[in-house]
């Protein structure tokens, strides 16, 4: 498995940009997006991605406190 998400190349967190501030999205790269697939498997943008078979909106981050169903009746 690679270190890097495979869903980097498009995701607008790890893109960089989107966040009010740059730390957070510098803090979410090193504790998800390059951290290895245990953990980028456990970021909650990449779960939902992969269970709606679409990118997650932007408001849901990493570690979004809410569960992956009600994430996806919102979508
Ligand atoms: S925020 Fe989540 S889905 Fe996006 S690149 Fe990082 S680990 Fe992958």
């Amino acid at each position: 498995m690679e270190m890097t998400c495979p869903k980097s190349g498009k995701c607008p967190i790890f893109q960089g940009g989107v966040l009010k501030r740059a730390n957070s999205e510098r803090v979410y790269r090193s504790l998800y997006c390059n951290a290895g697939s245990e953990k980028y498997t456990k970021c909650m943008r990449y779960i939902v991605a992969e269970k709606a078979g679409k990118p997650a909106p932007i408001s849901v981050l990493p570690n979004c406190s809410k569960s992956v169903d009600e994430i996806l009746k919102e979508l």
